[in-house]
């Protein structure tokens, strides 16, 4: 299979930090913490566009860094969140960890994806006033965000099919075209499998051009064709029919065109249906006073097909057809043709991962990554499930742990906006 691939680095904003204040008014002795809480560091996200078709634009930008939250402010003022970043992959781009090789997510569906996530704000002292403690002169600072090293994967589909009989420079437009020719992994019809490319036209405009010579040879000799080969063909929404111009060869360009048509339709009449961009190739070895062209062009304009005249060898309209190709395949609907490959892994609990402990007065602050996942998943109003997250906190030990810092009855346990009172 043909397989793109971009290393990219994410990083979801800071959370703001926690504001200690206290209420100030004209004529009012002392007023009560009033400091707010910061903003959420904005995340990262992916979401799956069915336009796009390659990860090209990933080679030219590789890091993504989503907005810190602000500080949180005096008189009850949270700040304001960070800005969350969205990036666009092709549908089934699989997302891999880059350390582990670990699949994160595969993005054939369309929901968007939290690749990194930002940090919380920290809380600002208003939440820690309490009968017996007035004037909380702490607040929790902004949390970090996620920072991530990931590997996207495509495997390459074609968007747009190159047909024309041999010899009439396929290859060779590929080759002009093409900023990547991706690595053939070891495939059983070499002979008859497309050759890829990629083009890059501009700034998330890129498209997957093949040339696939083995429609015609291939179906003509009843060669058998790779299911891979049929998931190209099936993709590709636009076909792009050189021709011959030059009778360098002394054939007739009309004749070629109908020929490849008539065996288009033969060998799947839905392949023929689609739209078609006429090029006349090597116009550049056409001979003085040579009708061919004209007449040529004359014939497929009266057909109603867009025409353009190329001479691939000396690079001459290659990117005004490209440019074409590409301004066309926009205005066409897109065809989902994937397979999810992969299953998403179950998120995992691991409670031998480290846990902080932090103490403010009678305030413990328990943090750490699966404890922010397990409070997420536990549902705090039924019986079993707290009991399930208080098993799971034993276990970790963290009650030991706390005890041995000197944790006493009626202490408040703050774990990630949850608060509860300590009992031994
Ligand atoms: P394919 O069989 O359709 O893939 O054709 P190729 O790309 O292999 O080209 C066949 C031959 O035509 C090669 O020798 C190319 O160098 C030559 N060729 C392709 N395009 C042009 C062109 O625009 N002008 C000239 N003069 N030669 C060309
Ligand atoms: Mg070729």
């Amino acid at each position: 299979m043909f397989i793109d691939k971009a290393t990219i680095s994410v990083r979801a904003g800071r959370g703001g930090d926690g504001a200690v204040a206290f209420h100030r008014e004209k004529y009012v002795a002392s007023g009560g913490p009033d400091g707010g809480d910061g903003g959420r560091g904005g995340n990262i996200i992916v979401v799956a566009d069915d336009n796009m078709s390659t990860l090209m634009d990933f080679r030219y930008k590789r890091k993504y860094t989503a907005e810190n939250g602000m500080n949180g402010q005096g008189s009850r003022c949270k700040g304001k969140d960070g800005k969350d970043v969205v990036i666009k992959v092709p549908r089934g781009t699989i997302i891999r960890d880059k350390e582990t090789d670990r699949i994160i997510k595969d993005m054939s569906d369309s929901q968007p994806f939290i690749l990194a996530k930002g940090g919380r704000g920290g809380w600002g002292n208003m939440h820690f006033a309490t009968p017996t403690r007035q004037t909380p002169r702490f607040a929790k600072p902004g949390m970090e965000g996620e920072y991530r090293e990931v590997v996207l994967e495509l495997k390459l589909l074609a968007d747009v099919g190159l047909v024309g009989f041999p010899n009439v420079g396929k290859s060779t437009l590929l080759s002009v075209v093409s900023k990547a020719l991706p690595k053939i992994a070891n495939y059983h019809f070499t002979t008859l499998f497309p050759n890829l490319g990629v083009v890059y036209v501009s700034e998330g405009v890129s498209v997957v051009m093949a040339d696939i010579p083995g429609i015609i040879e291939g179906a003509s000799e009843g060669a058998g064709l790779g299911h891979d080969f049929l998931r190209h063909v099936a993709r590709g929404r636009l076909l792009i029919h050189l021709v011959d111009v030059s009778g360098s060869e002394g054939r007739d360009p009309i004749e070629d065109f109908e020929t490849i048509n008539k065996e288009l339709r033969e060998y799947s009449p839905e392949l023929a249906e689609r739209p078609q961009i006429v090029a006349a190739n090597k116009c550049d070895l056409l001979p003085e006073g040579s009708k061919l062209l004209e007449e040529f062009r004359d014939y497929v304009k009266e057909l109603g097909y867009d025409f353009y005249e190329i001479s691939a060898a000396t690079h001459s309209g290659t990117q005004e057809l490209v440019k074409a190709a590409a301004e066309k395949l926009a205005g066409l609907p897109p065809i989902k043709v994937y397979e999810p490959d992969y299953v998403e892994p179950e998120p995992v609990i691991d409670t031998s991962e480290s846990v902080e402990i932090e103490r403010y007065d009678d305030v413990w602050f328990v943090e750490g990554p699966w404890l922010e996942k397990l409070v997420a998943t536990v549902n705090f109003s039924d019986y079993e499930s707290r009991m399930y997250f208080d098993r799971m906190l034993r276990e970790a030990g963290i009650f030991e742990r706390m005890e041995a810092m000197g944790v006493k009855d009626g202490d408040t346990v703050s774990i990630y906006n949850l608060e509860f009172e300590y009992k031994s």
